[in-house]
């Protein structure tokens, strides 16, 4: 157990708080603020028990000198002020004179935000990632300008950087804030040591990007439903024929050992939704054997059934990657319909591993159907795949 916000004593003190405010901006407008929401529990604590709170996060990426002018926090410090009802001092430096001193005039209860900590990528033209591949010196140095350090940032808990790990190899304490908090439990509920019968579903386009997570729940999971693109590779691993689908030649034995190894909990769909190519056009339906012309792009409504039956009596969901195509209007039933079918399950612990199921699951309308709605894709799926998260090992334990 890694230590929480309980096991930290914060009054007066300088709090470092590695926050995700990685925030869609368009034109310097925010298009989706709730990440910086997300945060608000864990910064109204702290200024509750009079910390001076010290938030940095990173933006996007920074590839080159100009991404600087367009991925600024300045955006965020404004939307923030107006969401934690206080004013925000934002500090448009990653380092120096101005920031420590900033940081050393701030009083209890104060906030300040400094600039996009990936500013620190590319110094005068040069890239250098002193952020991004956890540069010593600068993890070091960050450290040296707080007391404690909160770790608050899911989406990239999976990410060994300067402003995570860096910082917690440096300072004399640390935890995680409330929201990674809540990921964490939530996570162990839904893949370490969840309630029987667990069932996972996997989907999305590649074999390739969740042979970890098949891997890992094979053995934890009573059924696993696979579905999406990667359906295909298995369904031709079967000697069926997949016609223009997505296919990972190179996966295929991989693909048969899994059926074998499975001893029947690997549940694959029956039919397929097809277009005459990649398009947004009215389905043909086939079964497993699809003709020469077409490509899957989407479940068929048998296995939308099969899917449905599969999941009854479930205690235990775990879900991650899409059915379907579903940015396609005419392709994203299979994946509306799993949503439904999770969503309506009498008591259990359902839980969606972020990423493009996230989105669908939100876009669709299922917010708050499900037990919890992982906010960190990459960093979730990697739990899912076992792998311990770096930015989370690195905090102390309680
Ligand atoms: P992932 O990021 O691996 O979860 O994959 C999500 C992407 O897979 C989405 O953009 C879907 O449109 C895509 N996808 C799902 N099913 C298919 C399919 N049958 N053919 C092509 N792409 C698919």
């Amino acid at each position: 157990m890694k230590k929480t916000l309980k096991d930290v004593q914060v009054a007066n003190k300088t709090v470092l708080v590695r926050v995700d405010f990685n925030v869609p901006i368009k034109d310097g407008v925010i298009t989706d603020d709730n990440r910086i929401k997300a945060a608000l529990p864990t910064i109204k604590h702290l200024v509750d028990q009079g910390s001076k709170v010290v938030l940095f996060s990173h933006l996007s990426r920074i590839k080159e000198e100009a991404d600087k002018a367009k991925k600024s926090l300045a955006p965020v410090a404004k939307r923030l002020e107006e969401l934690a009802g206080q004013s925000i001092k934002f500090v448009a430096q990653t380092r120096g004179a101005e920031l420590e001193d900033a940081i050393k005039s701030l009083k209890s209860g104060e906030i300040l935000l400094f600039e996009n900590t990936r500013f620190e990528d590319v110094k005068d033209g040069e890239v250098v990632k002193y952020e991004s591949k956890n540069n010593a010196d600068l993890g070091k140095y960050w450290a040296s300008l707080g007391e404690v350090f909160v770790n608050d940032a899911f989406g990239t808990a999976h990410r060994a950087h300067a402003s995570n790990v860096g910082i917690a190899s440096n300072i004399k304490e640390s935890c995680v804030g409330f929201l990674v908090q809540k990921e964490l439990e939530m996570l162990a509920k839904g893949v370490d040591a969840p309630e029987h019968p667990f069932v996972a579903i996997i989907g999305g386009a590649k074999v390739s990007d969740k042979i970890g997570v098949i891997d890992h729940l094979l053995d934890k999971a009573d059924k696993i439903i696979i579905g999406g693109g990667m359906a295909y590779t298995f369904f031709k691993a079967q000697g069926h024929s997949i016609g223009k689908s997505l296919c990972e030649e190179d996966k295929l034995d991989l693909a048969k050992q899994y059926l074998e190894k499975s001893n029947g909990k690997i549940v694959l769909p029956i039919d397929s939704a097809n277009a005459p190519e990649f398009k947004d056009v009215e389905p043909t339906f086939s079964g497993v054997d699809l003709p020469d012309d077409v490509m899957g792009l989407d479940i068929g409504p048998k296995s939308i059934e099969l899917f449905k039956e599969t999941l009854k009596g479930a205690k235990t969901v775990a879900w991650n990657g899409p059915m379907g195509v579903f940015e396609f209007e005419n392709f994203k039933k299979g994946t509306v319909a799993v949503c439904e079918a999770i969503a309506n399950l009498d008591g259990a612990f359902t839980l969606i591993g972020g990423g493009d199921s996230a989105a669908a699951a939100i876009q669709n309308g299922f917010a708050t159907k499900f037990t919890h709605i992982s906010t960190g894709g990459g960093a979730s799926l990697e739990y899912m795949e076992g792998k311990t998260l770096p930015g989370v090992e690195a905090i102390q334990n309680a």
